[in-house]
């Protein structure tokens, strides 16, 4: 059940985007250029531009943000399909051929888009162990300290693996969460040893700083689920994106990336089988049929049934089945 109603809608140019290098305008020419994502053209006709409403896009949105890869062909993909975070400053185009008028120019920077990025991809990481209250996952987060002096508890991100922390702005060190000097009334609320709350705690707290919603919430009348729902007005992609997390983690809404295509989908209790592996039944049939192609492959090469059923993760007699019959 939807008993919130995201409100914003927004265009995306029919003609894209792309990174131009530059500089903010209060720096002087020999700072380093970085990109900035901006329309392609400055064209105005907008019947061609692609319209969203943030309460028809999937609610796994934002599930699909944190799989776009941190390169410029990468976030500039995810704008052509989406739109732009709406992150957009003032800066100054290194180019001097530049033939738009109306300098200096409006774009995202490249850096906010990567940090974005990863910093909801950590955030998701962290929220995907909560839901499997996968407590040794979360240990290797969170940690409690009493042995020299007062007890602290600490989360960090890296879990001593190398990752995308060099990204500026992310948090890869170790944070304090509480202390008897830092949030001691979140400590007092949290059993000694314990990673899930002080977990969720972090969560809601990081998330909050992200949270912008703009006047004029209230409840309307959805029609389609013929209740009574929050009306939620977002002003940014950016915005809703964090919105639809904070609303997923509320809700308890669980998401799946599709075993074929990798497409985000939402498990949902009652209309769809929680075990789904499959956005799709076309994605469903589509890995049978490679596995299939697979298999008849390996048997040609001269690989055993038993070789197969273990290369698949399937069982002899199922391999069987696919190598004797007629492609
Ligand atoms: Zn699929």
């Amino acid at each position: 059940m939807d008993s919130t109603w995201f409100c914003f809608t927004w265009d995306v140019p029919a003609d894209g985007y792309r990174w131009l290098p530059g500089r903010p305008i209060n720096q002087g020419p020999r700072s380093k250029p970085s990109p900035y994502l901006t329309r392609l053209t400055t064209y105005t006709d907008s019947f061609l531009n692609r319209r969203y409403d943030a309460h028809q896009v999937p609610r796994s949105l934002f599930r699909t943000f944190t799989d776009v890869p941190t390169t410029e062909e990468g976030i500039l993909a995810f704008a052509n399909e989406y739109g732009g975070l709406g992150v957009a400053e003032p800066f100054q185009p290194k180019v001097s051929d530049v033939t738009v008028v109306g300098e200096p120019l409006q774009g995202e920077p490249f850096a906010r888009w990567q940090q974005e990025i990863v910093t909801m991809r950590q955030l998701t990481a962290l929220w995907d162990l909560c839901q499997k209250k996968d407590l040794e996952g979360l240990a290797r987060h969170i940690r409690w300290t009493d042995d020299h002096g007062p007890r602290t508890v600490r989360y960090s991100h890296s879990c001593g693996e190398p990752d995308e922390g060099e990204v500026a702005g992310t948090s890869s060190d170790e944070v304090v969460l509480a202390s008897p000097s830092h949030h001691p009334e979140w400590l007092v609320q949290w059993s000694p040893g314990d990673v899930m709350l002080p977990a969720l705690f972090y969560l809601a707290d990081e998330i909050n700083q992200h949270l912008h919603f703009r006047e004029g919430m209230r409840m309307m009348w959805n029609p389609t689920q013929k209740q009574l729902a929050l009306r939620l007005p977002v002003g940014t992609l950016r915005d809703l994106l964090w919105a639809q997390f904070a609303e997923a983690i509320v809700s308890e809404r669980s998401f799946r990336k599709c075993r074929t295509c990798g497409t985000w989908f939402e498990l949902m209790p009652g209309l769809a089988r929680t075990n789904r592996l499959f956005c799709s039944e076309g994605c469903r049939s589509k890995l049978y049929r490679t596995r299939q192609e697979e298999a008849r492959r390996l048997h040609g090469e001269g690989k055993s049934v038993k070789e197969i059923a273990q290369h698949l993760e399937s069982d002899v007699r199922t391999i069987k089945g696919w190598v004797s019959s007629k492609q």
